[in-house]
């Protein structure tokens, strides 16, 4: 049940994935439609929504419906590798308090900049990011996850008080580590019997491949 529930998650994810692409690019070829679309009302009611969901579950837009961790995903399928537990880095909220300003400076010079070709800057904007995390997960699992992106970092914070949480039952777990391994934020730390939800991008992989069923959805409770 709990390897379906994953398989189930990634089909979802692609499906996603492929939705959102097969958009981008009819709205680059159509950039008339994107002029027409009411993009601070679509943009206000995702922010709303992403940070709803992650009250909720954490960073579960991060593993079903971002598609620069769902890219990221993909490419590391060709990777084998064993991860470990990755320590919580402080430069990731610097950038989030960057992010934070450069955007209170743009929305704040943004009329002055609509002669801006728009759709050009979104293709390059996206480009750029799927070529960045492409090739810095080719090295290590969702690094820009986990060390970079700001929105994760913003979402991950609001994941340290979401109401479901992934833990480990310490009566069944056996520290084998397996989980540890195959995690791809490396959030987790088997010998400890813990999981980082501020990093856990809720991919599910680790409950999936736990050979002892030790690692399932919690309501309100940390077993931490
Ligand atoms: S951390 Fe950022 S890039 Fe990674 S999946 Fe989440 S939103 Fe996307
Ligand atoms: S895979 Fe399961 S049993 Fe093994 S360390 Fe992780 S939670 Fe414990
Ligand atoms: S802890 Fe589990 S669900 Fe979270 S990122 Fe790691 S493998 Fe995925």
């Amino acid at each position: 049940m709990r390897e379906f529930t994953y398989k189930i998650r990634l089909i979802i994810a692609i499906i996603i994935f492929v939705s959102i692409i097969s958009s981008g690019v009819f709205l680059f070829l159509n950039p008339q439609v994107l002029h027409n679309l009411p993009i601070f009302k679509i943009g206000l009611i995702s922010v709303v929504t992403i940070l709803l969901a992650a009250l909720l579950f954490g960073r579960i837009g991060c593993s079903l419906v971002c598609p620069f961790g769902i890219f990221q995903e993909i490419v590391s399928l060709f990777f084998d590798r064993q991860n470990e537990k990755r320590p919580n880095w402080i430069g990731k909220y610097i950038i989030l308090l960057l992010f934070f300003i450069v955007s209170g400076i743009f929305a704040v010079k943004y009329k002055k900049i609509t002669d801006l070709n728009i759709p050009f800057m979104c293709l390059v904007f996206t480009f750029s990011l799927f070529v960045i995390t492409g090739v810095l997960s080719a090295f290590k699992d969702r690094i820009f996850c986990t060390h970079i992106c700001p929105c994760g970092t913003l979402v991950g914070l609001l994941s340290k008080i979401s109401l479901f949480k992934l833990t480990i039952d310490k009566e069944k777990c056996v520290c084998c580590g397996i989980c540890e391994r195959s995690c791809p934020s490396c959030s987790v730390e088997s010998l400890e019997e813990s999981i980082d939800n501020e990093t856990c991008v809720k991919c599910l992989k680790c409950m999936s491949n736990c050979p002892k069923g030790a690692i399932g959805i919690s309501f309100l409770r940390s077993r931490k």
